[in-house]
């Protein structure tokens, strides 16, 4: 078995000017590769969720956390979303866990612009239906600590220096105008 990044549901240029036609080139093409290290392993014929959640520190967890990461990144966007903010089970779940959707949004970016280096921001849901934000190294994933995740901010200098150069908060505050609240709610 092999893992492959799905094919983007919009054109190259389709996220533009919150993302450019250049980066998803560049940001997407440079991730549309198979996972060559699990053939031959205890992971073969694994979900990319269970090797993120249970291999060890190095390049299968590495490369399957990159693989799952970036399928949820670019799956959750899209050029014309129908609504700005989610509706129904998870908005619900905000209000309660972060008391408004405006103050999720504060912490989302608050997250996602402290954290240091390499990684991602992820909203994510626990076994009780509880929503948590968290920071995740490198390419780790809310998986590898028994949280599902639902929303996910790429902060590699890859995600965004193209279009907005160290300008990480920028990057993240332009990126709410491009969520597919639809995707994000079906992952609950
Ligand atoms: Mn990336």
């Amino acid at each position: 078995m092999t893992y492959e990044m799905p094919k983007l549901p919009y054109a190259n240029d389709g996220l533009e000017p919150v993302i450019s036609q250049a980066t998803i080139d560049y940001h997407y093409g440079k991730h549309l590769q198979t996972n060559a290290l699990v053939p031959g392993t205890e992971f073969e014929g694994k979900s990319v969720e269970e090797i993120v959640a249970t291999a060890p520190d190095g390049g299968i967890f590495n490369n399957a956390g990159q693989v799952l990461n970036h399928t949820l990144y670019f799956l959750q966007f899209t050029p014309q979303p129908n609504k700005h903010e989610p509706s129904g089970k998870l908005a619900e779940a905000i209000k309660r866990d972060f008391g408004s959707f405006d103050n999720f949004k504060k912490e989302m970016n608050n997250a996602s612009t402290t954290l240091f280096g390499s990684g991602w921001t992820w909203l994510s849901v626990d076994k009780d239906g509880k929503l948590h934000i968290t920071k995740e190294a490198n390419g780790s994933n809310p998986w590898r600590h028994g949280l599902k995740p639902l929303l996910g901010f790429d902060v590699w200098e890859h995600a965004y220096y193209l279009d907005y150069q160290n300008r990480r908060a920028d990057h993240i505050n332009k990126l709410w105008e491009i969520i597919d609240w639809d995707i994000v709610e079906k992952r609950m």
